[in-house]
């Protein structure tokens, strides 16, 4: 039975104590083993725009500013990677905001519907340029009410359809979404009948930085952020996102909203269990 011993009872509690501050000094070195991972990374995948903007910059400076046609294109090429930069700086941030949870969530009622519609129209020109077409699934309702950070969630979606769009080069493609009630929840589905992802792949897609061949990724500019925003924001409404993939047929990205009020969830206690 329980003791009742005050030097047993005082043994245990040192003994509760110091394995609490153990597992305080085990995640703070966690933590710290991350941010100088992450350093490193961010670090190595600034070079790449800033060398190719150094570099274009110095070639007009050292004499192709004398042509006028060369110059324009070198210009191009350089603005091309100082808005990759802009996009990369910005994708850092709302990543670091959402970690550190200074981001909270702006929990509201809204059509998520409504949203994507809105999103559709704004991809309609990426999407007709590679002969994609964006649609919602048959058994979507017209009007679908979630409760979530409309405009997390919207850059969770954009990121997605963005994807769908991206990696495929079929002619014929399709990206569908499917916004449907089960068990109280919205399941929210993306769907492309694109490239596919490599199994081995699949689970490290939501890592930062992390791209399926990279020449393949790079040249359609993407910076491997996009599925680590999806996941931080999808932590922070408590879900997360599950992929189903076959090379050569499409993927489907999948995640659970909430139809109800709810409580943010900390980032970095999900962070943590993984
Ligand atoms: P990126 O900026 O490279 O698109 P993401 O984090 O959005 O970065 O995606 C990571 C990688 O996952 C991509 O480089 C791509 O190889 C793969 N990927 C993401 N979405 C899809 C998709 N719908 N179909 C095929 N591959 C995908």
């Amino acid at each position: 039975g329980e003791s009742t011993n005050p030097i047993k009872l005082a043994n245990k509690k040192i003994m509760s104590y110091a394995s609490a501050k153990r597992k305080e000094i085990a995640d703070l070195k966690r933590m710290e083993v991350y941010r100088r991972e992450f350093l490193a990374d961010v670090s190595h995948e600034l070079k790449t725009p800033i060398f190719a903007a150094q570099g274009f910059v110095h070639t007009l400076l050292d004499g192709a500013l004398e042509d006028e046609v060369i110059a324009k294109r070198f210009l191009k090429k350089a603005a091309k990677s100082l808005d990759g930069l802009d996009n990369m700086v910005h994708n850092l941030l709302s990543i670091s905001q959402l970690e550190s949870g200074d981001a909270k969530l702006v929990v509201e009622r809204y059509d998520l519907r409504e949203q994507v519609e809105e999103i559709f129209d704004q991809l309609e020109n990426k999407a007709d340029k590679k002969y994609v077409s964006l649609g919602f699934s048959e058994d979507t309702a017209p009007e679908v009410l979630v409760y979530a950070d409309r405009r997390r969630i919207g850059h969770v979606m954009t990121n997605l359809i963005v994807n769908a769009i991206k990696y495929q080069d079929n002619k014929a493609g399709l990206v569908e979404v499917s916004l449907k009630e089960e068990d109280g929840k919205i399941l929210v589905k993306v769907t492309d009948n694109g490239f596919g992802i490599p199994e081995e792949d699949v689970k490290r897609i939501f890592e930062r930085f992390y791209r399926v061949e990279k020449s393949r990724a790079k040249s359609k500019g993407g910076n491997g952020l996009g599925l680590a925003i999806v996941r931080h924001i999808l932590q922070a409404h408590g879900t997360q996102c599950f992929v189903k993939s076959s090379v050569g047929l499409g993927s489907t990205f999948s995640f659970y909203l909430s139809t109800e009020y709810f409580e943010e969830h900390d980032v970095q206690t999900e962070l943590d269990k993984e």
